[in-house]
């Protein structure tokens, strides 16, 4: 629920043309809106900077009396209060689940992206009184020329707060700061280390806004936000994106990327890696291995495709995928590596 266009930070790729601007969701179509939700379903709060939201509060208060999960996309800074921290934590039973951007391991670095002095020191103070409340949460880091190169040092960090999920995002329209846009070759070596540390330290791991072929190794790990809505891409079809068995499943490069560094950083993918497949379930009736936003890969054995209900359970499973918004793909064993 998109609840407002204002905020409190200026990030320099900011992917939200009319951000800053005056839109405000009107608070009595959110609550209509809420109210047609089925059980069980999950609100998402982001902006602009939806803790700004006027009825900010009163919308958390609402859906929790309506039993709804919730989650909040923010730059962390007003969770410096410690107050307003322990309102959100009070009012969610601390169930809400906590999107939070670093953007640097530094004041220098992260407030240079951010444009605001000071939004680094809040979001730290943030994260931690976010941690200590026991809230589910995530830090999202864009990547940019100015923190490629800290990227592991950034992961530790937030190991160290304690944080236990990550996610790593390229920034989506090149045109909007072509200055800040690393090439696919000079991130590939940087991200490809920062996700060890993090897998290696226990972290849930995201890789999204991004081609597969960027790190296959971890291709189970992208998310495609093309699942919930749509934006331009690009692919390669006459080089290697058209022989590139991942083809189907990638979300393949911002136009604009494109157009200023051209083609050469992807690089087609002709075997799919054995640790990157999903053991094929024994029991598909659940749809409890279809893991939300990512990319669900299923080597396809023998005895199942000759089973006389393939079809079907195939079909079953890509409809409980859509409905989790993941993505999935059965794979032929030969081209499993
Ligand atoms: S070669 Fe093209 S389709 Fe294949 S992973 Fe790379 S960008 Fe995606």
């Amino acid at each position: 629920m998109h609840l407002t266009d204002r905020c409190n930070n200026r990030c320099r790729f900011c992917m939200v043309d009319e951000i800053h601007g005056q839109f405000s969701f009107p608070y009595e179509t959110a609550l209509e809106l809420i109210d047609k939700l089925p059980a069980g379903s999950k609100v998402d709060l982001f902006g602009g900077e939806p803790t700004l939201y006027q009825h900010f509060f009163d919308l958390l208060q609402y859906i929790q009396s309506k039993r709804l999960k919730c989650s909040i996309a923010t730059n962390g800074r007003l969770f410096s209060k410690r107050e307003f921290t322990d309102k959100v934590a009070a009012i969610t039973g601390g169930e809400c689940y906590i999107r939070t951007s670093l953007l640097g391991l530094s004041a220098e670095v992260h407030d240079r992206l951010t444009g605001v002095k000071g939004s680094y020191a809040e979001l730290i103070a943030g994260l931690d009184h976010i941690v200590s409340a026991a809230m589910p949460c995530q830090v999202n880091i864009v990547i940019t020329t100015d923190n490629l190169r800290e990227l592991s040092e950034i992961t530790k960090l937030a190991i160290d707060k304690g944080v236990p999920r990550i996610k790593f995002g390229l920034i989506v329209d090149a045109q909007s700061s072509p200055e800040l846009v690393p090439t696919l070759d000079q991130i590939r070596p940087q991200l490809s280390e920062a996700v060890q540390i993090a897998e290696n330290n226990g972290l849930t791991v995201t890789v999204e806004k991004a081609p597969l072929c960027l790190l296959p190794e971890y291709m189970n790990q992208f998310s495609s936000e093309s699942v919930i809505g749509k934006w331009p891409r690009f692919y390669d079809d006459a080089g290697e994106c058209g022989v590139c068995v991942a083809r189907n499943w990638c979300d393949g490069l911002d136009p604009q990327y494109a157009a200023e560094f051209g083609t050469a950083g992807i690089r087609r993918i002709e075997k799919i890696p054995r640790k990157v497949l999903t053991p094929f379930p024994n029991d598909l009736s659940n749809g409890n291995q279809i893991r939300f936003l990512k990319l669900n890969l299923f080597a396809m054995p023998q005895k199942f495709i000759e089973h006389e209900q393939c079809e079907m359970i195939m079909l079953n499973l890509i409809e409980q995928t859509r409905q989790k918004h993941a993505r999935i793909a059965f794979i032929d064993n030969n081209i499993v590596r």
